[in-house]
């Protein structure tokens, strides 16, 4: 490789899952600069502040600094864990995993992996605990961000496929926005969305959260409901809408089923009721009402704020009925929009990387979509138990059941709810395998195995963004010190497994990702995300598509459901009947405020990457608690002051602030902050010490978005 001339590569920013392309320029040795990729359909050259600082985080020093560059091995719980090679320390982890599955079986192995993997590690890594090691407890950190909006579209649409396309921006009426901070989490997104209102002054935006976000404060009409009566809500707008004729009977009637059994219940979300239950001007919910339902087109963008909650699924469904009921779906400028949190939470659910699906959108469930997936693999079978979840996973570990965890570009130790138990879990595992980039996650000290893995600028393979957008991710660096490709982790683990539990290795053994994306690809053959007409050859010459693309397509399919045909057993969707039932954890004397966790502008996940940017820290330095000026006041506090906040699960020492965005009765807490930042204070862990993991009953997605807390001053020694 050429060290001195500059050469561009482009790639995509590994943020979130707007996916924007980037071109970076690089010398061989360092990413010398990073611009958004002007022919990118995601952002035409745009980039936000995480975006534009992804070069910075991958600096020379910090390379050698926080990254992981050698595989690590403690041979004995209490021992230290010592730089080891590559062949004894996949050796050590297959001989361990060997002797655990004879001595209590497969399901005593499990799996925890990441939305931040590319498409062909989410694949190998599926393949190997379901096809290899013969137990489906694979799950990933999309199931605390994810996972209700995939339930959410199978229950309503019969498919997890977001129908919509960020040009549906530009061409709405109306955008409805809902649990969803817009303008901090999918930044490019945002910029669209003000673009599209100076060309078109007409566009209303229509922002429901509990806390008056940065993109509440642009909207033209603002919702503050109360936490997690998204339910009422949108029953409340599908009562209005009905009542005032706004509802679409022809597409009711020619493409869904259900609608009586939905009109029986929200006949009782009257305005009043509805008004009464969020909090808001029963005005408001008739004017948001109206103009949903009178516009030509009128699109719908969420994310955390409905899928983090006990009903989770019921709040996605209840937002489909109302785009079904008024036929707002499946033309353009309409439609349930969900975003995705990570680059590639699409990938994952593509290939099936979760507890509860299999490849390109098959469940586990079905048998003959196991037998299917068996061939495909070329493995024996693919068991029908139903694997754990994320929280029932670490429960499992909690109470002995699971023996071994492999965790793969992920931080449990501080992204799952209820840390206290995530943690006595991980210590009372009999082994922790962690393969990681960085050594400064949380979870990284509970590691018996440190698999040193490459991350963003160094990997190759495709990841999907939001929009169901394919793109190719080309390697801008050589990996550093001893790391390897997080599928070339997995593959390489699985040539050493095979032979010692008696199964052929040759399923597992791949060129490179390529190959592993073929594979992928031919799975995907008749099925709703069929892909069979993609190539990466057509991905490098024609640049990123949108799936479906099969064979003799010549282009992804931009907008789904435009014949109004949906991927159920007769073609048409399905209204859910759905009750607004309260978050899992009401306040009480004891515990008086809501507390909600949410996304700073400038920070990503548990910082791991951000972290390491100094620009980062500009917009928010500290962490800290913010609530209502009203109560501050009544705890006689000032801004700056620590103060005690405590749940049920744990407490946590923190700076207050008073907030313009905040009720009365709300705290918010961002999730970035970890034991790093809040050390020093007697606290650690981050917000989620104080989380709960009540989860939804359909896509055990716990519910991060609320927890009951009290705030006391804390006294100073
Ligand atoms: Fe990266 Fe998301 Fe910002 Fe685009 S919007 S640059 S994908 S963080």
């Amino acid at each position: 490789m050429n060290l001195t001339v500059p050469r561009d590569v482009k790639t995509t920013c590994c943020y979130c899952g707007v996916g924007c392309g980037v071109i970076a320029t690089t010398d061989g040795a360092q990413v010398l600069a990073v611009r958004g990729d002007p022919d990118h359909p995601a952002n035409f050259g745009r980039l936000c502040s995480k975006g534009s600082a992804l070069h910075t985080s991958a600096s020379p020093l910090l390379r050698q600094q926080v990254r992981a560059l050698v595989p690590e091995l403690r041979r004995a719980r209490g021992g230290p864990r010592a730089e080891a090679s590559w062949d004894d320390t996949l050796d050590f982890v297959a001989q361990r995993i060997a002797a655990t599955i004879a001595e209590h079986g497969p399901d005593s192995v499990a799996f925890y992996i990441s939305g931040q993997l590319l498409t062909e590690d989410y694949y190998v890594f599926n393949k190997l605990a379901k096809g290899l090691i013969g137990t489906n407890n694979v799950d990933t950190n999309s199931r605390l961000c994810m996972s209700s909006a995939v339930a959410g579209y199978k229950q309503t649409l019969g498919a997890d496929a977001p129908p919509n396309c960020y040009e549906d921006i530009d061409e709405a009426e109306v955008i409805f926005i809902v649990g969803s901070n817009t303008a901090f989490a999918h930044p490019i997104l945002y910029r669209r969305l003000e673009d599209a209102r100076k060309r078109n002054p007409a566009l209303k935006v229509v922002v429901a959260d509990p806390r008056r976000t940065d993109t509440a404060r642009d909207a033209d009409l603002f919702l503050p409901i109360l936490p997690g009566t998204d339910v009422a809500l949108f029953n409340g707008m599908l009562h209005l809408a009905l009542w005032e004729g706004l509802t679409d009977g022809a597409f009711i009637a020619g493409h869904t089923d259900g609608f009586n059994e939905l009109k029986d219940l929200v006949r009782d979300y009257t305005p009043r009721f509805v008004a009464e239950v969020c909090g808001i001007a029963e005005a408001d919910l008739v004017m948001a009402a109206r103009w949903f339902g009178q516009s030509k087109a009128s699109l719908s963008l969420y994310c955390q704020g409905l899928n983090q909650s006990t009903h989770g699924t019921a709040k996605n469904a209840a937002l489909i009925n109302l785009h079904l009921a008024t036929g707002q779906i499946g033309k353009p400028g309409a439609g349930p929009f969900s975003l995705t949190g990570q680059p590639n939470a699409m990938g994952g659910r593509e290939v099936g990387g979760m507890a509860n699906l299999l490849s390109a959108h098959r469940d586990l469930a079905n048998p003959a979509h196991r037998a299917e997936v068996a061939a495909l693999w070329g493995v024996e079978s693919v068991p029908a138990k139903p694997g754990k979840t994320a929280v029932e996973m670490f429960d499992a570990l909690a109470s002995g059941e699971i023996k071994i965890i492999w965790i793969a570009c992920t931080n449990p130790a501080q992204s799952m709810p209820d840390q206290k138990l995530i943690r006595m879990a991980l210590e009372k595992a009999e082994l922790v395998i962690v393969q990681e980039a960085y050594t400064s996650t949380a979870t990284v000290p509970y590691a018996d195995v440190l698999l040193p893995a490459t991350t963003w600028a160094e990997k190759e393979g495709t990841v999907t963004n939001s929009e169901r957008r394919i793109t190719r991710l080309h390697p801008v660096l050589p990996k550093p010190g001893l790391t390897r490709h997080d599928w070339e982790i997995a593959t390489n683990f699985a040539a050493r497994l095979a032979p010692l539990l008696g199964k052929p290795a040759a399923p597992f053994t791949y060129a490179g990702t390529e190959q592993i994306w073929n594979e992928h690809r031919e799975s995907t053959r008749g099925r709703d995300l069929d892909i069979t007409g993609l190539s990466f050859k057509i991905l490098d010459e024609r640049g990123p598509q949108q799936w479906p693309f099969p064979e003799g397509a010549a282009v992804g399919r931009k907008r789904l459901y435009e014949d109004g045909v949906f991927p159920t057993a007769n073609g048409r969707a399905r209204f859910v009947v759905t009750p607004y039932l309260p978050v899992a954890e009401p306040v009480d004397a004891r515990f008086p405020l809501h507390l909600t966790t949410g996304r700073l502008r400038d920070q990503w996940h548990g910082m791991s990457r951000s972290g390491t940017v100094a620009q980062a820290f500009a917009h928010a330095a500290e962490p800290s608690v913010v609530m209502a000026r009203a109560d501050m006041d009544r705890r006689m506090l000032r801004d700056g002051e620590l103060v005690h906040v405590t749940s049920r699960r744990g407490s946590q020492i923190l700076a207050a602030q008073a907030g313009e965005d905040m009720r009365a009765g709300q705290a918010f807490i961002a999730m970035h902050w970890g034991q790093e930042y809040l050390s020093g204070r007697g606290a650690s862990h981050g917000v989620n010490v104080l989380t709960m993991p009540a989860f939804d009953p359909s896509s055990k997605q716990p519910e991060l978005k609320h927890a009951a807390v009290k705030i006391l001053k804390a006294e100073l020694p």
